[in-house]
């Protein structure tokens, strides 16, 4: 499969008045048409700069790249012009956000919102705007779409406005859709719906999907790939499938054992200990080390190279064969 996407050692700072903070230290992904990458990680390990970054909606300053490239159908993204960068956005990857509330806009309706869109990137008349804003709320399973057209977001509710930023998002027939923790402010039923939508999008529309989550759970059912960060670095890199049956790096393992098992009602949940790293100030050598319990004397002096594993896969671990044996 040939990449839609390609992320390759991308490198970001953002300048403080507090010191320089490395938000991503050499991130490289890839994700072709037709498949679902998601990036796992706690909050902070760079999945939404990376993400921001590929967009072209950094805030600069503080936010610097330093480093690396992003490629779309081959082309490279971060020399392009402001102009080539606005016709890519929308058309080439889109992305959904977290909060529906503060990326819709409040004051027009959710049908205006998609319809501008197309008038002015489409050149389409009103009335096949709204046509296509109606079919787009259909397709995201709005009920009576062609009333809730005319209402605004507040009218909305949730779980509804996740399905209208979505259907906004869509508007220009993306090639690569990027979703950063489109259900985390739902609740657990309505974030099941919004998963299924958008694994359903995916598949119909032979769409790329990054799926940016901290949430394991999410991607067990959704992700043909997962790229997992810690302090703006992927730590490991697998087919979702051999990366749920045997981790290979002692984060992932550890991720795994803070997931709730049916199994295991009613008893403690395993949190990792210790936090994520102040990005002002990363551990030398491996950035787990704190935190891991595999460490050894060699994990806080020599940074972990990424380490091939059977079946393609990568881990950034001294340890990455003895841990995806179990040994
Ligand atoms: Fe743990 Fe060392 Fe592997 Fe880092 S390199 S994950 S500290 S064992
Ligand atoms: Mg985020």
């Amino acid at each position: 499969m040939t990449a839609l996407l390609e992320v390759d050692d991308l490198r970001v700072e953002f300048r403080t008045r507090d010191g320089v903070a490395r938000v991503l230290n050499g991130v490289s992904y890839h994700v072709a048409a037709g498949e679902t990458l998601a990036v796992l990680g706690e909050s902070g390990s760079g999945k939404s700069v990376t993400a921001q970054a590929v967009m072209g909606i950094l805030d600069t300053p503080p936010a610097h790249v330093t480093g690396g490239s992003v490629r779309f159908k081959g082309e490279e993204l971060l020399d392009a012009a402001p102009e080539r960068r606005r016709l890519v956005r929308g058309e080439g990857i889109a992305m959904v956000f977290q909060d529906a509330l503060s990326a819709l806009n409040p004051v027009f309706t959710v049908g205006f919102q998609i319809e501008e869109q197309l008038r002015l990137r489409r050149g389409m008349s009103r009335k096949d705007a709204r046509a296509r804003a109606v079919e787009l709320l259909d397709q995201v399973k709005i009920p009576h779409a062609r009333q809730r057209v005319r209402e605004y977001p507040h009218q909305f509710s949730g779980g509804m406005r996740q399905r209208a930023m979505i259907a906004m998002s869509l508007a220009l027939d993306p090639e690569v859709l990027i979703a950063d923790e489109p259900t985390t402010a739902l609740d657990v039923t309505v974030q099941a719906q919004i998963m299924d939508l958008l694994a359903e999008l995916q598949r119909d529309r032979g769409m790329a999907m990054v799926l940016i989550t901290h949430d394991l759970g999410v991607v067990a059912e959704v992700a043909d790939r997962i790229a997992v960060m810690y302090a703006g670095r992927i730590v490991e890199h697998a087919d979702a499938r051999s990366l749920f049956r045997a981790p290979g790096h002692p984060y992932t393992s550890a991720l795994m054992r803070s997931l709730p098992h049916v199994e295991a009602k009613g008893s403690e949940l395993s949190t990792i200990s210790g936090l994520p790293p102040s990005l002002l100030a990363i551990p030398p050598g491996c950035p787990f080390h704190p935190r891991c319990p595999r460490a050894r004397d060699v994990c806080s002096v020599d940074v972990p190279p990424q380490v091939p594993l059977p079946g393609g896969r990568d881990s950034a671990c001294h340890f990455a064969e003895q841990e995806v044996s179990g040994a």
